[in-house]
């Protein structure tokens, strides 16, 4: 039976790398095909100069190389740590730790759990540092410092810390102490703090890492505050964000439900935008905010989580399972941490579906912005504006965007607007 789920693991596990590299080279041959020929999408024709155009192919060229490099590298982490006796080792220090020093009964698992995160964030970073430092420095995107990166990090564990020892303090607690129906229980804790951290992250979290600034007085703050009211969408909750800091890309978005909801501009945004494309990206934003789109997504998560958590609640006590790892009993921090890592390889097709979901959510808010404006230039300028700027992919191939894309392309983009009632 161990071999048995080795295998079936193994089989998934390769089908997954095989399916996401194919994709990566398709694509790559693809882009480089289009640009031997200088094919620019129409919108694009006489917008993107010749040399923005061969720098966003070279961009493009280069992130489907490391890619390439990074995704055989993600694969022999995962194995090492799999099949090399890594967990194991780990969960055996992670019980002589707490023997020593917490003498609780959740404080094994804590700490298991903790210690096998930090074991994938470090092998991440050399992948994370050439991508930040390399890549993106030479394209002129990075703005990271060193002391910055080295701040964010230690940031991001403090926090990490903070909030995921609680959090699976209280999951391990209820595995332990509720009998057969702790699957249903976990669910509610963490659908609850699912809900907790939409709230908390733009308000406490995401400040601790930039700064967020209530939009300036002005002509576009003025323009805003009528698009605002006209939409029903509270201006307390439109702000500026000092992107700039980590990296010259330019974005927005949407976050938050209830009173924390909130629209974010990065600076870089504001600064490459005339007035009435930054009014149309931010009808677009106040679009998902209408048409209750980070509602619809939770939901659908909530599902996923549901349906996850039950099958876990069926392998919790599977001896064979651990077996199979080299664990010679079940327990509980052992069976969350090795359904995390041999989930991927099953779940990774509700990637593109969700992906999917996600794209009708992107052109339902264009549509929603250019009806609302009553025209759909500015939305339109503002897509090949920030395409252009951010050097993205002019062409990529169709089945990469429909696996990877959670927005449609600019070209899709701007067709569907202008099939748009305005
Ligand atoms: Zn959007």
């Amino acid at each position: 039976m161990e071999q048995l789920i080795v295998t079936l693991f193994l089989i998934f596990f390769i089908a997954e790398f095989v399916v996401e590299f194919v994709l990566n080279e398709l694509n790559l041959r693809y882009v480089r095909a289009r640009w031997a020929e200088r094919k620019i999408p129409d919108f694009f024709q006489g917008k993107i100069n010749p040399e923005d155009y061969d720098k966003s192919f070279e961009y493009t060229l280069a992130k489907g190389r490391f890619q390439r490099w990074a995704a055989i590298y993600g694969v022999v982490v995962t194995l090492l740590v799999l099949f090399r006796g890594i967990l194991p080792f780990l969960d055996k220090i992670s019980a002589q730790l707490a023997a020593k020093f917490f003498p609780i009964a959740e404080a094994q698992g804590i700490i298991f759990c903790i210690t096998v995160a930090l074991v994938f964030s470090l092998a991440s970073l050399p992948t994370d540092l050439y991508a930040t430092f390399w890549l993106e420095a030479k394209f002129g995107f990075n703005k990271t410092t060193p002391k910055l990166y080295i701040a964010d990090k230690l940031k991001a564990l403090l926090i990490g810390l903070v909030i995921g020892v609680p959090f699976l303090f209280v999951v391990l607690w209820l595995m332990e102490a509720m009998g057969r129906t702790w699957w249903i229980w976990a669910f509610l804790f963490i659908s609850g703090f699912q809900l907790l951290m939409i709230v908390v992250y733009p308000t406490l979290i995401a400040p601790l890492f930039n700064k967020f600034t209530p939009l300036k007085e002005g002509e576009l703050r003025d323009r805003i505050l009528r698009l605002a009211d006209q939409i029903g969408f509270k201006t307390s909750g439109i702000y500026a964000m000092d992107g700039s800091k980590r990296s010259g890309h330019s974005n927005a978005y949407f976050t938050g439900i209830g009173k924390a909801k909130r629209i974010v501009l990065f600076d870089t945004l504001i600064e490459q935008m005339s007035m009435d494309q930054g009014l149309a990206v931010l009808a677009h934003e106040m679009g998902h905010y209408k048409m209750k789109h980070i509602r619809r997504m939770l939901v659908v998560q909530m599902i996923f989580l549901f349906v996850g958590l039950y099958i876990l609640s069926l392998l919790v006590n599977y001896q064979p399972l651990f077996a199979a790892f080299d664990f010679d009993h079940p327990s509980n921090h052992v069976a969350l941490v090795l359904f995390s890592l041999l989930a991927g390889p099953f779940t990774f097709y509700l990637g593109p579906l969700m992906n999917l979901l996600s794209r009708k959510h992107e052109y339902e808010a264009d549509c929603f912005a250019a009806m609302t404006l009553h025209e759909g230039k500015s939305m339109e300028e503002a897509l090949v504006n920030l395409t252009i700027k951010n050097l993205s992919n002019l062409t990529p191939h169709p089945w990469y965007s429909a696996y990877h894309y959670s927005h449609p392309t600019p070209a899709e983009r701007i067709a569907a607007l202008r099939q748009c009632p305005v």
